[in-house]
């Protein structure tokens, strides 16, 4: 599935995989910036449309706020049309998305019916349930949509704080990372999710990347891993 046959088809185009809180959000601001490839993260595109109220916002809403996944075909429909704009012909940075099987199945209908080139890579970062809960609980995030850079208050503190560091709005606690959300969502990870890391193994794509440690450590490992596959 990677490279060979697709010479001269355009950069990367990478899957981020790991449960909540593995890292996903910090380690696609680095693919990007180093690949420079356009980000789409399904988790940001869905809490821009409950912010603008828009109804995919709406019906997304229900789901998020329990920890849940929304319905596969509201997210298929997002990604289906996002990856076929002009500016992903040059590779794409999917970030959160796969999450379910038959996501993946629908993400492999449309490259094939929109004859994109295929995946080259699906990063997992590989991460222990404890290590997710203690990152989750001290996450903060930039609720400007335009912005929506990441924080630990343990580990990642903005310069000033409560503030973020590149635009210098209020960094909030995501609703979703409140304790019993964080479980329902690493359950749903469990159930839902997990089953496509074997997929991509089998499909011969996967990189499996540890991702506890510093964001740099882990960053340092994934873009070795990447430019392996570039
Ligand atoms: P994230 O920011 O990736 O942690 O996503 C936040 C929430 O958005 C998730 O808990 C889900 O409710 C929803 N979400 C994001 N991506 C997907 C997806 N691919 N499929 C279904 N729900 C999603």
């Amino acid at each position: 599935m990677a490279s060979g046959s697709d010479e001269g088809m355009g950069g990367l185009n990478v899957v981020l995989l790991g449960a909540p809180g593995a890292g996903k959000g910090t380690q696609a601001q680095l693919i990007k910036d180093r690949f420079d490839l356009p980000h789409i993260a399904t988790g940001d595109i869905l809490r821009a449309a409950v912010a603008a109220g828009t109804e995919v916002g709406l019906r997304a809403k229900a789901y998020m706020d329990k920890g849940e996944l929304v319905p596969d075909e509201v997210v298929v429909a997002i990604v289906a049309d996002r990856i076929a704009e002009d500016d992903c012909a040059d590779g794409w940075l999917l970030d959160g998305f796969p999450r379910t099987v038959p996501q993946a199945e629908a993400l492999d209908r449309t490259i094939a019916e929109k004859s994109l080139k295929p995946i080259d890579c699906v990063v997992y970062l590989s991460i222990t349930a404890e290590a997710v809960v203690e990152r989750l609980s001290g996450r903060r995030v930039c609720p400007n949509t335009e912005c929506g850079a990441a924080y630990n208050v343990e580990t990642m503190p903005p310069k000033a704080e409560g503030i973020c560091d590149r635009c210098g709005t209020g960094i909030i606690q995501r609703d979703d990372d409140k304790p019993d959300t964080v479980r329902q969502r690493l359950e749903t990870y469990e159930k839902r999710t997990s089953a496509l890391v074997a997929r991509y193994r089998d499909a011969g794509v996967l990189a499996e990347i540890q991702a506890e440690g510093t964001p740099e450590e882990v960053s340092e490992r994934v873009l070795a891993e990447l430019g392996s596959v570039e």
